[in-house]
Parts: C-alpha cells; sequence; structure tokens
C-alpha cells in the first residue's frame, strides 16, 4: 500500500464551550492539517495522488471556509451575536474541537473522490487529533 501526506497551514478562530479550562475562552490556533491518501497502485504518472492536486481541491474548504473564521457550536450564544453583527463564523453541529475539524477536512476530501486514508490536524506543535475511517 502506497501513502503520501500534504500538509496544509491555516489558522481558526474557537472557543469550546463545555471545557472546564480556558479553552471555554475565545482564543485562536495556527494549525497544520496532514492529510494522508493511500493507493494499492500508482497512476500513470507513479504517483498516489499528485501533491498540488490535493493541495487544490483542498483549498476549495480549507482555505475558502476554515482559513481566517470563527468556527462554533450551533448553540452557542456568539452566533446570533455575531451573525447579528454581519462578522464571519462557522456554525457547527459538534463542538469545534482539532477531532472535530479533522472529520470535516476528511469528509470533504473524501466527497472529492481522493482515496483519504487520515486527516490529522495539529492544533500546536505538541498536540494533534486524527481522523480515520475503520473499514471492516
Ligand atoms: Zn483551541
Amino acid at each position: 500500500m502506497y501513502s503520501i501526506t500534504k500538509e496544509i497551514y491555516f489558522c481558526y478562530g474557537h472557543r469550546l464551550m463545555n471545557h472546564p479550562g480556558k479553552c471555554k475562552n475565545i482564543h485562536g490556533h495556527s494549525v497544520k492539517a496532514a492529510i494522508t491518501l493511500q493507493s494499492e497502485r500508482l497512476n500513470d504518472q507513479g504517483m498516489v495522488c499528485d501533491f498540488a492536486d490535493i493541495a487544490a481541491a483542498s483549498a476549495a474548504f480549507i482555505d475558502s471556509e476554515l482559513d481566517h473564521n470563527f468556527l462554533l457550536h450551533k448553540d452557542d450564544p456568539l452566533v446570533g451575536m455575531l451573525q447579528q453583527a454581519n462578522e464571519r463564523c462557522m456554525v457547527l453541529n459538534e463542538h469545534p474541537t482539532a477531532e472535530y475539524i479533522a472529520k470535516l477536512i476528511f469528509d470533504f476530501i473524501l466527497a472529492k473522490g481522493y482515496p483519504v486514508r487520515e486527516v490529522t490536524l495539529w492544533e500546536t506543535a505538541s498536540a494533534c487529533a486524527s481522523y480515520r475511517e475503520t473499514h471492516s
């Protein structure tokens, strides 16, 4: 099995409503998403996928939707306040944790037709969360 990993850097703000510590406060992260694709066969160019192609494919979501955006749970009272002030935010069905953001990126890349194996989101230099689907 072959695999490749492309790293994409972006920034976002969020807060975690149910967090008992300082993550409940509004704050931001400068993160790295590592997108891993896998394939049993190489294409005509001898690749799993051109790195530029996966960067371009993910840009439609990461650059356009996540980067420099403010991610909030749908029940967060800040959603209404920000929308009323015409401030940009992304409203999520789940809490905007690194785990869930990794899943959002995974789902987007998969829906684009790429053979994604795993997405890892490095929220800090020493802490990351990953999402992959298990196949029986
Ligand atoms: Zn955070």
